[in-house]
């Protein structure tokens, strides 16, 4: 009853704009009245629904002889009200007891109720008013908002004799009529082989139709629908002799032209007095709009073209929209009901979500805005809802672990507390403290650490390993580069050496012999701290009791890499035990946010940075500018400071005109500054070389490091004041953040120089970004709107599955419920065993499934 009622309202919003004149359809309301009762009638659900039908009947009938605007104007008040008081009711019911309402005839086959199919008895409306129907009370939660959202008994196809058919929807598209070989090769192209992935094959976008307007306010360029009568057609035939046929349409407010090409055949379907109804975009010819070839069709038409919401499809060549809609329209009609839902009928309608097959249906054809909105909603949440099932799982798998307790007397803990060279943060503090009582448990610990870059993980997490090491177990921490790797060994054999414990560097560069050595003081537990690379989760690599495993940049690692550094654990009367695990990150994530997505994890967050930062100035400049940025590197140099200069690419292979670092290192170390000690670093150095550029650079003995983005994260140098970061529009705003971090680290006054030349759009955006704020969050929240949640969390790295609908920065609140209701449900039935979670169960592997393949 909805289309009817949204079309009605269109009339009257119109009536009401247009001054009651009665001149919203052609030929008066009386004759939409008409017209609109005998649709309404077939889509009434209910007594009510048909007592509404013949208020409306009454009113539109009578509408003319109505004295005056104002009486008018309350005749159509009162329908407005009563077509609301419907909705309430209907969304009402929609809880208590599951109404069933087809969305578009079009698409559910099944009949409707009895009491629909009786023609309306002429004295319900006086007798039984809509407006005696009580509006239920007992709602458990507001209704999302006035319109009903209609929530459907769960596989009730019974009734209807339309099955879940999951065998029938594996065919291939072929099975369906009018897909002949042809179309069907166009499909496979477009990724729809099965009927199934066919019908989750949603339109690119919608050209709404359902924007009716009086041609009297017709504006050029936009996209509207009218209703009028044709008054005159014919053909003409234009100078290069093609035929062109011109109707003129009018709607009591006015008249327009529209104007069809090569369609001779045109005139014949247009005579004049027809009504019609016609959707397109308003254009101008000769001073005058006029519609170009626009869709239209009779009035009474099922409206398929015109009047609604129409899908616009992702094309191939050969394949053209209309029949692309076609081949949708009989696909989705015949199989969307037969698609199995396995949501479960509790949660469909606590949440009011739309059943399966009614969103794909509504995606395809929506019947309105509205429901084009719940459609999408439904599928967001079966997305996160499943993804929220996985995290729950992989909560518990951790959990069920053995884990061993880490505890050291607090006098010792103090005493490594005073060998530290600074004081710590009030975050810091906080956060050792719940890495304590974390590992004092015998449960693995599984925590996220998140602090902006710069704000101090390192110490954090060199706490965490002295405890481990001073309890007798092993620690191991995990860096995405050599470069890092090699930075936290030196740094953390300082702070460590001096207390008495062995730590070792192992990477992929350690010599054979070295190794050899490292594998051996490992596995006999004499090296008690392990710093690396990817070389410490190779299989060669054994713990005599590793107890704490830090993985830090955890974002440049994937979800396997991870999981091979937690097996290291050992085994207690063989029974394996896992070490504590410490992930870092400072991609900073909003933190309702953080604790939807890593759900299998604890999280702290380090929200402080250490005293006497300042900000950092940021400035973009012009590849014509360059000269400034190296006198400002020159004076900042002169002052006893250390600079960075970033070149993206490295490998030669790569065909982007990019500065090369090792030609620039070459032009900046002899032209530009010849009396500055300027170092390099690339990739493609071999480590030695690296290192030695890194610790040269370190130590002060160079005053500028020429480097690509291999120092990208982690690198501390507090010395350094200066990074230039040469083609910055090829980097991502994370990244350019990153860089930005390798400066400010001290107590100087530190600045980014930005160089990028006719940079898109895109660029733009993020370079003044960068430009605006020092923060991570915000910066974090830019990114993630300007590319996008899959993109944002790195889909390799995170092991995320892909999201299609739903969106992580703007779905929060359905992402609460689907975290809400995956934790109950995975209370209930953790290995979805029960019958009725089956498909769930399937769906939650094959969803998971779909991310693993990728990482
Ligand atoms: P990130 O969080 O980016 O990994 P680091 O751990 O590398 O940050 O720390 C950044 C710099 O701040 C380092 O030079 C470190 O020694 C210094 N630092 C860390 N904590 C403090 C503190 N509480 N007071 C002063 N300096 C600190
Ligand atoms: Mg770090």
């Amino acid at each position: 009853m909805e289309q009817a009622l949204k079309r009605l309202e269109r009339v009257l919003e119109l009536e009401k704009q247009q001054g009651y004149q009665n001149k919203a359809v052609v030929g008066g309301i009386r004759q939409f009245a008409a017209f609109w009762v005998s649709q309404a009638n077939e889509e009434a659900g209910d007594e009510s629904d048909l007592a509404l039908v013949e208020q409306v009947s009454q009113v539109l009938v009578d509408y003319s002889h109505l004295p005056g605007k104002e009486a008018r104007a309350r005749a159509i008040d009162t329908l407005f009200q009563s077509i609301q008081r419907r909705r309430g009711r209907q969304s009402a019911d929609s809880v208590a007891s599951p109404v069933k309402e087809p969305p578009a005839k079009s698409a559910t086959p099944s009949s409707p109720p009895e009491s629909a199919r009786k023609p309306a008895p002429a004295h319900t409306a006086r007798q039984k008013a809509p407006r005696e129907t009580p509006v239920t009370e007992d709602i458990e939660t507001e209704p999302v908002d006035s319109e009903p959202v209609t929530v459907e008994p769960a596989i009730d196809y019974a009734q209807s004799g339309v099955k879940p058919d999951p065998q029938g929807l594996s065919q291939p598209v072929t099975a369906i009529k009018g897909v002949g070989q042809k179309i069907d090769e166009k499909l496979n192209k477009l990724g729809a082989k099965t009927i199934w992935e066919l019908l989750y094959l949603f339109p690119r976008r919608y050209d709404d139709f359902t924007l009716m307007k009086p041609i009297s306010k017709l504006q050029y360029g936009e996209q509207v629908t009218i209703i009028g009568t044709v008054w005159q057609t014919k053909v003409r035939r234009s100078r290069n002799n093609q035929p062109i046929t011109e109707s003129i349409v009018n709607d009591g407010t006015g008249s327009v032209q529209a104007t069809w090409f090569n369609q001779p055949w045109l005139a014949a379907q247009l005579p004049a007095g027809m009504p019609i109804v016609l959707s397109g975009k308003v254009e101008m010819f000769l001073g005058r709009l006029v519609f170009n070839s626009p869709e239209w069709e009779p009035l009474e038409m099922e409206p398929l073209r015109t009047r609604r919401i129409v899908p616009v499809y992702p094309l191939t060549e050969g394949l053209t929209s209309a029949k692309m809609r076609e081949v949708m329209q009989r696909a989705v009609k015949e199989w969307a009901p037969r698609v199995p839902d396995p949501l479960p009928l509790e949660i469909r309608k606590q949440r009011r979500l739309y059943s399966l097959p009614q969103a794909i249906q509504q995606l395809h054809f929506p019947d309105s805005q509205e429901s084009m909105r719940q459609a999408r909603r439904r599928l967001a949440y079966d997305e996160l809802f499943l993804l929220q099932l996985g995290m729950q799982r992989q909560r518990r798998d951790w959990q069920d672990h053995s884990g061993m307790s880490l505890v050291i007397e607090d006098e010792r803990f103090q005493a490594f507390m005073d060998s530290l060279p600074f004081q710590l943060t009030g975050a810091q503090q906080r956060v050792i403290d719940e890495l304590c009582a974390d590992m004092a448990q015998d449960r693995p610990m599984n925590r996220l650490l998140q602090g902006d870059v710069g704000s101090g993980k390192t110490i954090v997490a060199a706490a965490a390993m002295v405890i481990a090491a001073w309890s007798g177990a092993q620690a191991a921490l995990m860096a995405p580069t050599e470069i890092l790797a090699e930075q936290h060994y030196r740094g953390l054999c300082k702070l460590l050496e001096p207390l008495g414990l062995r730590v070792a560097l192992l990477t992929g560069s350690t010599s054979a012999a070295e190794r050899a050595t490292i594998y051996e003081g490992l596995a006999d537990g004499t090296i008690q701290i392990a710093i690396g690379t990817h070389a410490l989760i190779q299989p060669a690599v054994r713990f005599h009791r590793l107890g704490m495993a830090v993985i830090d940049e955890q974002h440049r690692f994937g979800v396997d890499q991870r999981a091979a550094l937690r097996e290291k654990g050992p085994s207690d009367d063989g029974e394996p035990v896992s070490p504590h695990l410490l992930v870092m990150s400072a991609t900073p994530i909003p933190r309702t946010l953080a604790l939807s997505l890593y759900g299998d994890l604890d999280m702290s967050v380090l929200d402080e940075m250490p005293p006497g930062r300042q900000e950092i100035k940021t400035r973009w400049l012009r590849a014509s500018e360059r000269e400034r940025a190296y006198n400002f590197i020159r004076r900042q140099t002169s002052e006893g400071r250390q600079a960075y200069l970033i070149y993206p690419l490295v490998e030669e292979s790569d065909t982007i005109d990019a500065r090369a670092a090792v030609e620039e290192y070459e032009r900046l170390s002899r032209e530009v500054f010849p009396d500055r000690r300027v170092g390099l670093v690339h990739g493609r150095l071999r480590p030695n070389e690296k290192d030695d550029a890194m610790r040269a650079f370190a130590a002060q003995e160079t005053d500028m490091l020429v480097a690509t983005s291999v120092i990208e994260v982690g690198v501390d140098v507090p010395n350094s004041t200066v990074i230039v970061i040469e083609g910055a529009d090829r980097f991502g705003l994370a990244q350019l953040h990153q860089f930005r971090g390798r400066v400010g680290r001290g107590e100087h006054q530190s600045y980014c120089i930005l160089i990028a030349e006719d940079v898109s759009a895109d660029a733009e955006q993020r370079l003044t970004a960068l430009e605006a704020t020092n923060d991570g969050f915000v910066l974090a929240e830019r990114d993630l709107e300007l590319r996008g949640p899959g993109e944002f969390f790195g889909r390799r790295q995170s092991g995320l599955p892909e999201l299609r609908f739903a969106s992580l920065l703007h779905d929060t609140e359905v992402l609460a419920m689907a975290q809400e209701d995956a934790a109950a449900l995975f209370a209930a039935d953790p290995e979805l065993v029960l019958p009725e979670h089956q498909l769930l169960a399937e769906q939650v592997r094959q969803f998971w499934e779909q991310a693993a393949d990728v990482s």
